[in-house]
């Protein structure tokens, strides 16, 4: 197969055993730089256009779109979509899981265990905000935040009042969260391909921190996961309509409940815990269910 992959950093880990998992069963796989491509979007013909020439037609697409490209990259993709190449995680599905809020909604709609989480805009309803989520302590989090940070920890009330009026003074969105405090500074990210759960790790923080991100100083373990635990794992995939996604879950008191899915996950961290072929397991995916044409979003918004 040809297979196309939209990413900027070719070097990165998870890029790099893409291409070698994609090349050791005999694909061809292309990294494009998502922000290089450029289209003719009028054209009856839909074509993506790179390096000065039209891209040849590709069986599958995997969109590795960065946070902070995903307006464009959303775009590249949906061109993918209307030439009918097949996106492992189609456009809308990644465009649902990259809005924090919508993705609660619709998570919270099929009864999937989620922090309790609100938010406002006015600023007026900064106090309201904090006693809705159960009062301090509480985290704060940044809307478009990622990688940790942008999520702060306010220990009494009044700490959580000046730092929900300092992210709104710099004029971004934020909402407040339920501290799950007997998830103990960890987390667990279930990897999920195909509607199973591949590979589950558990990150704990570094000491004295309660966010277990790998990218603030956090390790992380291969974990055994509770039946609970897969089965919202796979069912937050499903409702967002995604078909590769790392699901980020809390151990509260009453259940597994999810912070976020991630539509990109990074491959390093779970190969490296737990030793499982992730990259291989992606191409497989792929093998099993590219058609021409099989893309729901296929001219649809
Ligand atoms: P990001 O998307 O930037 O990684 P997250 O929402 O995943 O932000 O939060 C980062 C980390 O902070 C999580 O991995 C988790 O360890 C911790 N964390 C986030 N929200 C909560 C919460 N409500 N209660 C306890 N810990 C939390």
């Amino acid at each position: 197969m040809k297979i196309a992959m939209l990413a900027r950093n070719a070097n990165l880990y998870s890029h790099r055993r893409l291409v070698e998992a994609a090349k050791a069963r005999g694909h061809e796989l292309e990294i494009i730089n998502t922000l290089r491509c450029y289209m003719n979007i009028a054209s009856r013909r839909p074509e993506v256009w790179y390096n000065g020439e039209k891209l040849p037609r590709f069986d599958a697409v995997i969109p590795r779109i960065g946070a902070s490209v995903t307006f464009y990259g959303l775009a590249v993709l949906r061109q993918f979509e209307m030439m009918g190449v097949y996106p492992v995680n189609e456009s809308v599905a990644i465009g649902r899981s990259r809005d924090k809020l919508r993705s609660m909604q619709l998570l919270a709609r099929d009864g999937i265990g989620l922090p309790v989480t609100t938010f406002a805009h006015d600023p007026k309803q900064t106090e309201e905000v904090i006693r809705l989520a159960g009062g301090a302590p509480v985290v704060v989090k940044l809307l478009e935040g990622t990688q940790g940070i942008g999520v702060v920890l306010a220990d009494t009330e009044r700490s959580a009042k000046s730092v929900i009026e300092a992210f709104r003074g710099a004029g971004v969105n934020i909402m407040a969260q339920e501290f799950i405090r007997e998830a103990g500074g960890s987390d667990i990210r279930a990897l999920v391909i195909g509607g199973k759960v591949v590979a589950a790790m558990q990150r704990s923080g570094a000491k004295g921190e309660f966010r277990s991100n790998l990218h603030r100083g956090g390790s992380a373990k291969a974990v055994k996961i509770t039946p609970e635990e897969r089965a919202t794992a796979i069912r937050a995939a499903k409702t967002l309509g995604l078909n590769v996604c790392g699901v980020d879950m809390l151990r509260s008191n009453h259940g597994p409940v999810v912070m976020e899915v991630n539509s990109s996950p990074g491959l390093e961290g779970v190969e490296k815990a737990t030793g499982r072929d992730i990259a291989g397991k992606i191409i497989e995916f792929i093998e099993k269910n590219a058609k021409d044409g099989k893309t729901r979003t296929k001219g649809k918004g």
